[in-house]
């Protein structure tokens, strides 16, 4: 059973609201939709969507990177290769981790599906009974961001994540009001999306101390790992590290400098699950919990994300709220709005609507 086929979809996936973060902000997704196809019938899929400010990568550099330099390197090779494919596209091309996330979520989604088991069950085996989602806020005027984090509350949501990080004085005021109208049990999060420096980081922490923050996600700038480890060794909060955490070295030097006592995993960042799996056990061996955060993705790489987490124990919180996002997905969520469900159906255990994909689709290239 090896590789015959591969299908790049390139999708444009309608949000349901603009989403605005510090760095940029988005009116729809696009996305690069894979299938691969083997000669024993069996379709894995597979997702990446890139963000520049994080990985370098574009919609269509990703493009022709894998259809050009990834994906031929499958043509022939059995699906459960995985760790000879990670070591091939290495040698082919450095970095682009979005362009390798999308293959490798495939050919695990196709292992999987051809072992006839969840891919759960391939990486180590159900450990969390279902994944609690977040609710994730843009980041807007303060009275905004309480109205809708009062309206995640009546949804049932637990758990609240805020986006900040263009100016301190509001981002203060935008903890405190959102704060006020969460129950005392609810778990308040903050992302500043790397929009503070160490000081004003600070400043913000030090204000908001009687609102409770949970923990804070990427206060300072993605190239200095050096400024996070100062925010980090300042203040009791907890601190979260994202965007500059690709892969095992970066994991390495956040547990070197101290500079996190969090590190949010993106398969989109760490080329797919079979490293990012492996930086939830060092992180583990390093006493750093983990969470698997996500970009916007459809419901295929969400998925992926939710077999890793599901599947760890020192994955502790996830991020994977793109479907609620989208008011168009290639399939359904298993689950309900505020728990990702996994059953034991085979791979990812997702039915893709193949004629969404096509719909949305505004190009196709094909491998094989
Ligand atoms: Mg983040």
């Amino acid at each position: 059973m090896t590789i015959k086929r591969i299908t790049l979809h390139g999708l444009r996936l309608p949000l349901k609201r603009p989403f605005k973060i510090a760095y940029d902000s988005y009116e729809d997704i696009e996305s690069l939709v894979i299938s691969i196809e083997s000669t024993s019938g069996d379709i894995g899929w597979g997702e990446a969507v890139v963000d520049q400010h994080v990985s370098g990568e574009t919609w269509q550099s990703a493009r022709s990177i894998i259809a050009e330099e990834l994906a031929p390197l499958l043509i022939g090779r059995p699906a459960a290769d995985i760790g000879a494919f990670h070591r091939a596209a290495e040698a082919r091309i450095r970095h682009n981790p979005s362009a390798k996330a999308s293959l490798d979520i495939a050919l695990h989604d196709l292992m999987a599906r051809q072992c006839r088991r969840p891919l759960h069950s391939l990486l180590g085996g159900r450990c969390h009974e279902r994944l609690e989602l977040p609710y994730v806020i843009s980041m807007l005027s303060p009275e905004e961001m309480a109205r809708q984090a009062d309206e995640a509350c009546r949804q049932g949501y637990r758990s609240i994540k805020i986006k900040l990080g263009d100016m301190p004085e509001t981002d203060i005021e935008r903890i405190a009001r959102v704060r006020e109208v969460l129950t005392p049990d609810m778990i308040l999060r903050v992302d500043a999306n790397q929009g503070w420096s160490v000081k004003q980081a600070l400043h913000v922490i030090r204000h908001a101390e009687p609102f409770r923050v949970n923990w804070y996600e990427q206060p300072v700038f993605i190239e200095n790992l050096e400024s996070l480890a100062r925010v980090s060794r300042a203040t009791d909060a907890v601190i979260m590290a994202d965007e500059p955490v690709h892969g095992l070295r970066d994991m390495l030097q956040v547990i070197r400098l101290e500079a996190a006592d969090m590190v949010n995993i993106k398969l989109m960042k760490s080329a797919g699950l079979h490293v990012a799996r492996a930086m939830a056990e060092l992180g583990m061996a390093a006493d750093i919990p983990c969470q698997v955060g996500s970009m916007v993705e459809s419901s295929i790489a969400t998925l992926a994300g939710a077999h890793l987490a599901i599947a760890h124990p020192n994955i502790i919180a996830n991020d994977l709220v793109g479907p609620a996002m989208l008011s168009c997905d290639v399939a359904e969520m298993p689950g309900d709005s505020t728990h990702i469900m996994l059953d034991e159906s085979p791979g990812l255990g997702v039915d893709i609507d193949r004629d969404r994909v096509r719909e949305l689709s505004a190009f196709e290239d094909f491998i094989d």
